[in-house]
């Protein structure tokens, strides 16, 4: 920030280099008390499924001259271990995310690829509850860094928007430049997201209605996965939503410049 880069500017060379060092080993804590707390979560989460998984077949076992709830109880062992091995899928992506240098070989993206993939991987769940999933705006956008992660990013705002939106809704994925930064919002006439909580979404493992979860398979990492690949890009993630009526994402990246020279490689909490 100002005060930064003003003491920068007049400290002598001496007294810089203390104040670099001192700022490295906070961060270096402050990352260091992020992961402790991280790992504790992941266990936590972890054990619920593995939990149930493991009760399910004991139930299985003991239920075996009842076929009828053999097939229930082997019916919600699936539905446990999708979202077992969801879990551990967006942890493994969460972990390398949050690694020291998630953009090794920066690309030019393309937006429209990234967003014609996303409107693919909600096609099934969509086509499901009839939602229509439209994407609008501008075309031939391109931003600097990670394909993979930018896809995933808008795929996961677009799994969202499907995921908390009613039968027969519609779903708008809008590309659109500004300046020297592009936006890709989101918008959905879903359930909404209380003013309360807001503000954590973003958090890892947060969920506003945890027990609404269980049957929509939810991790409570998407989000955070979204913000660490806006973070990693030197963008941004935010959110307007009205509870009952809707919510609009809007992924904000800067266009085609070189994360070499924003706030790239920095690693960043959540
Ligand atoms: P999850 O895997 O649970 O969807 P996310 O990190 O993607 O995890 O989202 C965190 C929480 O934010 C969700 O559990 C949900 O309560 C809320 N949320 C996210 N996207 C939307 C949306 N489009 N509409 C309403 N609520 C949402």
């Amino acid at each position: 920030g100002t005060a930064r880069t003003l003491t920068a500017r007049v400290a002598p060379l001496g007294a810089r280099l203390v104040l670099a060092l001192i700022e490295d080993r906070t961060r270096e804590k402050r990352v260091e008390a992020v992961r402790r707390d991280f790992v504790a979560n992941v266990s936590h989460e972890l054990k619920t499924p593995v939990g149930a998984i493991r009760l399910l077949a004991e139930a299985v076992n003991d239920a075996s001259d009842d076929p009828e709830a053999v097939q229930r109880f082997a019916g919600r062992m699936l539905t446990e271990s999708d979202r077992l091995s969801k879990l551990v899928q967006q942890i493994i992506e969460l972990s390398r995310l949050q690694g020291h240098d998630p953009l090794e070989k920066p690309v030019m993206v393309d937006l429209d690829t990234a967003v014609a993939t996303a409107v693919d991987t909600s096609a099934m769940e969509a086509v499901a509850k009839e939602i229509t999933v439209e994407s609008r705006g501008e075309h031939g956008l391109e931003v600097f860094g990670s394909q993979e992660q930018i896809g995933a990013a808008v795929s996961n705002l677009v799994a969202n928007a499907v995921a908390y939106s009613g039968n027969g809704s519609r779903v708008v994925v809008t590309t659109r430049s500004e300046g020297d930064q592009v936006q890709i919002s989101v918008v959905d006439q879903g359930i909404g997201i209380p003013a309360e909580d807001i503000d954590r979404i973003f958090e890892r493992f947060y969920r506003v209605d945890p027990a609404r979860h269980r049957s929509t398979g939810g991790t409570g990492l998407g989000l955070s996965i979204v913000k660490h690949v806006a973070a990693t890009h030197g963008g941004d993630i935010s959110v307007w939503s009205v509870q009952g009526q809707g919510s609009t994402f809007t992924l904000t990246l800067p266009r085609n410049s070189s994360p070499e020279h924003g706030s790239g490689s920095t690693p960043v909490e959540v």
